[in-house]
């Protein structure tokens, strides 16, 4: 298993206000600057060959990733990166102590900025390592078809990620720290966001738009 550590992130005051659109910029500036020396990004990933696919199921590590929408995606594909991204917990732990609850929410969002600017940091280094002109990637429970539960699975892959970056799933499959991402990153020459078969109305982290017909192609919308 590869490790990522101390990434460093650099959490632009001009990008927090684009993704904030208005508040307290005085008070958003101050809990930015609060807030970046509690963060301590890292990541794991493994480097993973597909033994077997099915219609809805693959198998890696001799585990079974049971989703069609996977699988389709992985159709052509060799090589995956199974991954775990987290910032630690000291940020939410500041978060959970705030009694403001404006206070809360930027910290909450400037978390949510740092984990994906972190995310991005582990694709760039994928790519840029295993010399890959692109990457997308999917995350158990962002579809129906690839549910929550597949994150026993994700984690069976990725064993040992509490020891390595002190990320783990508890039984009701949340993971500690709560600021963490999971999922697979796989090579493609056009980029997939599950954003894209997921029908969920006015989700405010929807990265692509819905698509029907991309649905009905995956064969999970009939
Ligand atoms: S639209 Fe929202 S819920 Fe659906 S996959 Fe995208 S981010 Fe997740």
């Amino acid at each position: 298993m590869e490790k990522l550590e101390q990434i460093s992130l650099s959490l632009e005051i001009g990008k927090v206000k684009d993704e904030l659109q208005g508040g307290d910029w005085v008070q958003i500036q101050t809990l930015l600057e609060v807030a970046k020396p509690l963060i301590s990004a890292k990541a794991i990933y493994k480097v993973c060959y597909i033994e077997k696919k099915f219609e809805d199921t693959v198998i890696i590590e001799g585990i079974r990733l049971k989703s069609r929408v996977l699988s389709k995606n992985l159709e052509k594909v060799g090589r995956v990166f199974p991954y775990i991204v987290t910032i630690g917990t000291s940020l939410e732990q500041r978060g959970d102590a705030s009694t403001d609850l404006l206070e809360k929410y930027y910290l909450d969002k400037i978390g949510n900025m740092a984990l994906s600017e972190a995310r991005n940091h582990l694709e760039g280094h994928l790519c840029s390592r295993f010399a890959l002109d692109g990457l997308s990637f999917m995350s158990p429970g962002s579809l129906e078809d690839w549910p929550i539960e597949e994150q026993r699975a994700l984690f069976s892959v990725l064993k040992g990620a509490e020891d390595s970056i002190g990320v783990r799933l508890t039984k009701s499959l949340v993971m500690i720290p709560r600021k963490s991402v999971s999922g697979i990153y796989f090579p493609t020459e056009v980029t997939f966001h599950s954003c894209q078969l997921c029908p969920r109305q006015n989700c405010e982290g929807r990265k692509a738009r819905y698509n029907g017909d991309l649905a009905k192609e995956y064969g999970i919308l009939k």
